[in-house]
Parts: structure tokens; sequence; C-alpha cells
């Protein structure tokens, strides 16, 4: 009988670790949204905004079009 007591309380362990993982997951998606799309601002190629080069207020798809960019004004 002990052993089932062990099983279960094991069993709880698990859900309430696995709940706390998950939150914790789920809020540090929330901070930086690895999906979000954001357009090159010199051709208007869409890219993942973790791989885009910011400048300022704006994205680029590579470092010449950031340079082009920002090189023109
Ligand atoms: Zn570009």
């Amino acid at each position: 009988m002990r052993i089932l007591i062990l099983i279960a309380i094991g069993l709880l362990l698990y859900i309430i670790i696995g709940n706390i993982l998950r939150k914790n997951k789920l809020s540090s998606l929330e901070d930086t949204d690895p999906e979000k799309m954001v357009s090159c601002k010199h051709c208007g190629l869409h890219i993942l905004e973790q791989e885009a080069l910011k400048s300022g207020q704006s994205f680029y798809c590579s470092q010449s079009h950031l340079e082009a960019d920002t090189q023109a004004k």
C-alpha cells in the first residue's frame, strides 16, 4: 500500500513541476516572440525579427541593406 502512496506523490510532483515549467516557458515566450515577422526597410523582404538587423526603429534583412539605407541619407 505504501508504494501506491509514493507513486501518487511522485505523480503529483511531476504534474506540479510540469505546470510550473510550462508557465515559465510561456511567460518567456511573451517577452521575445520568436515568430514575429518584420519587413526589411530597404527591399521589403519579410524576415523573422530575431534574424533581422535592427537600426533604430527599422529592420533590415542583411548588413548591406542596413548600410545602403543608412548611408543614403
Ligand atoms: Zn533587404
